[in-house]
């Protein structure tokens, strides 16, 4: 792809969307922003005593970097710190003008084909059961070396699916025109196949 083309993924966590944004970006030779890696950042430093909002406006791409981030700690501070307008706002030019560079992006995250990229040239909507996701994020943390009960995984992945979707700044929601994935009964491959398709079909018109 030469010119700007945009493609916006987004559900909840740990339904697939980031190895298949990583796949769909691969295939198609273009960038990839995790952009939950910026709210993850942000949490991580408001654990650390900063003003979430400060920490947005100075976020820089080291912070976005390093292993604590994806710890269930710092996905939980994410989610708090997503609620907050002034967070969101301060992180919109950045992932808007890395949408629209040359040779096309994969967005992956929460609100890119509702808020961040409303014209993206394709949406996707990547679900699965919430019992489904906590088996892959508990399988995950467990090869991470994390020391969690399946139990807890499932409450965390349902307590911060509700605060995602019942927030009124940016909630999570499949954008109109977005193809929706559910991944519950699929393999990787199936649902990068489905994923990859889709794209096409949006390509070629
Ligand atoms: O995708 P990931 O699980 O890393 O995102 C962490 C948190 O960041 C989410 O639970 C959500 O609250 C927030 N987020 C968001 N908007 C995005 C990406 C992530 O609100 N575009």
């Amino acid at each position: 792809m030469t010119e700007p083309f945009t493609i916006a993924i987004d559900g909840p966590a740990a339904a697939g969307k980031g190895t298949i944004s990583r796949a769909v970006a691969a295939h198609f030779n273009c960038a990839h922003l995790d952009t939950g890696l910026l709210y993850r950042a942000v949490g991580a430093k408001m654990l650390l005593g900063q003003d979430p909002a400060d920490a947005a406006r100075g976020l820089t791409a080291a912070d976005t970097q390093g292993a604590g981030l994806r710890s269930p700690e710092v996905a939980q501070a994410a989610s708090r710190v997503a609620v907050l307008p002034e967070v969101r706002a301060a992180l919109l030019d950045f992932q808007r003008s890395f949408a629209r560079r040359a040779g096309g992006a994969v967005l992956d995250g929460r609100d890119i084909g509702t808020v961040i990229c409303p014209q993206a040239e394709v949406k996707l909507f990547v679900t699965a059961s919430a019992e489904v996701r906590a088996q892959r994020r508990y399988a995950e943390l467990v090869a991470g070396g994390s020391e969690v009960s399946p139990a807890q995984v499932l409450a965390d992945v349902r307590e911060r699916d509700a605060r995602d979707r019942d927030r009124a700044a940016a909630p999570l929601k499949p954008a109109p025109d977005a193809v929706t994935i559910d991944t519950s009964d699929m393999t990787i491959d199936q649902a990068v196949t489905r994923a990859i398709g889709a794209v096409e079909r949006a390509r070629t018109g």
